[in-house]
């Protein structure tokens, strides 16, 4: 289960199928409210104000300080579950305990309407602080702007699913956002895409207040490259760009790519002098910064939900985070505490032979799948279910290498996946 580089070979920002409107009270899509792409979105834009994201913040920063596992925290968890239900979306919270801590991750979810996609974005900030500080910017604002993008959202319906989902823990080792994507990626979630807010309510140069900074893993570059077009595709609207950075281990996005999916950071570009300090108040909010780029972001978000996937793959086997020892999943070899020490997630085969398994989502017959390592071509495979025993040709595969997935179809789209794998071969005969 991981990260599935839908490729649709090329990046199409425009809708194949406009946006359905429902009626503020209504609880199904109806095609009669139907209207054109771009005005819609902009529609939807315009609903993002600077009295929207106060509301929000405010309401989040009446429970203050709020350290993760304290009654603050857990009474901000009520807050944010109140407000996505008052919505009218699916609310649940997602309880964890994890390094000492337990605490609470609060997700509301609107579901695609393309029956075929399995695929789902996540849009998400942090609504813990460290013991001192109020966290107006870090990351009151990125919580702020979950809760307004889905409230405008929510009278909507796109093709594939969006969770919006404020994580705890993260303060004290991103454990809330850890927990839920080893979750995740046991059920075999199919997230896309992780859109990670932490710090977006701060400008003071004319400079910075054009600017949202995106920090991609390399394998999420992607994420960033798509985000950079949006920004351009809206920028007469919103005047705003995209500046895309290195990737940054300790933000709540790093847990899902070391989980085999895609995400990014993104927060504002000017320093931001009161962060984790009782200083970081709500008077240090930049009001017309954090509501164009809560507006940019809504955008993306919804540009992302209706993009049509036409072919996917993901491995599903070997689990993401566990060791093997020859075909058994034996322990969960994770260590979530070390985020700096890439541990988690690291999946070990022991003895060699683990079996591999790839999904295939595709409205279009398929080819072949075709499994490498490192890039190199290993097994090919025309009939599900895709599998492959991964062992080497004339030597043994040993040492940490990168497990990668190909689907063709027979239109000729390709779409990819890949793991990270760290064998230690024991002892096997090779004909
Ligand atoms: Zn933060």
């Amino acid at each position: 289960m991981k990260k599935t580089l839908l490729v649709v070979l090329s990046v199409i920002l425009l809708f194949d199928s406009s946006v359905i409107v429902i009626s503020a009270q209504g609880q199904s899509p109806t095609e009669g409210a139907t209207i054109g792409e771009e005005d819609s979105i902009i529609e939807m834009i315009n609903q993002i104000d600077e009295s929207l994201l106060y509301e929000y913040l405010s309401g989040l920063l009446n429970f203050s300080p709020r350290y993760t596992g304290s009654i603050n925290c857990n009474l901000a968890a009520e807050y944010l579950y109140n407000e996505f239900q008052k919505m009218g979306l699916q609310t649940e919270f997602h309880e964890w305990r994890y390094g000492g801590f337990h605490s609470k991750n609060v997700i509301a979810t609107l579901p695609g309407t393309d029956i075929w996609s399995t695929a789902e974005y996540i849009l998400c900030g942090h609504y813990d602080t460290v013991r001192t500080a109020p966290g107006a910017d870090d990351d009151g604002s990125g919580t702020a702007a979950v809760l307004a993008i889905a409230s405008v959202l929510k009278d909507y319906r796109f093709n594939h699913t969006i969770r919006f989902i404020a994580f705890s823990g993260e303060e004290v080792g991103t454990y809330g956002s850890f927990s839920y994507a080893r979750d995740a990626s046991f059920r075999g979630d199919n997230i896309i895409a992780v859109l990670n807010m932490d710090m977006i309510g701060y400008a003071n140069t004319e400079e910075g207040g054009r600017v949202l900074r995106f920090f991609p893993p390399k394998r999420s570059t992607w994420i960033a490259d798509e985000a950079t077009l949006i920004a351009e595709k809206y920028n007469d609207v919103l005047d705003m760009k995209v500046v895309t950075l290195p990737g940054y281990r300790g933000a709540d996005n790093q847990a899902f790519v070391d989980y085999g999916y895609d995400g990014v950071w993104i927060a504002h570009q000017d320093g931001y002098s009161w962060g984790h300090s009782p200083e970081d108040t709500i008077n240090h909010i930049n009001w017309s910064y954090i509501v164009k780029a809560t507006k940019l972001m809504l955008a993306m978000t919804v540009e992302f939900a209706q993009k049509p996937i036409d072919v996917q793959v993901a491995l599903q086997r070997p689990y993401e985070g566990y060791t093997y020892f020859f075909k058994r999943p034996v322990f969960e070899s994770s260590f979530g505490k070390k985020y700096f020490g890439g541990l988690r997630g690291s999946t070990f085969i022991v003895g060699g032979r683990a079996q591999a398994t790839a999904v295939v989502y595709s409205k279009e017959p398929i080819q072949y799948v075709v499994f490498c390592i490192d890039g190199y071509f290993m097994f090919w495979d025309s009939e599900p279910p895709y599998e492959w025993s991964i062992q080497g040709w004339m030597t043994p595969i040993i040492g940490r290498h990168i497990l990668d997935v190909y689907v063709f179809t027979t239109t000729g789209k390709v779409a990819s996946d890949q793991m990270d794998i760290t064998i230690f071969e024991i002892a096997t005969t090779y004909k």
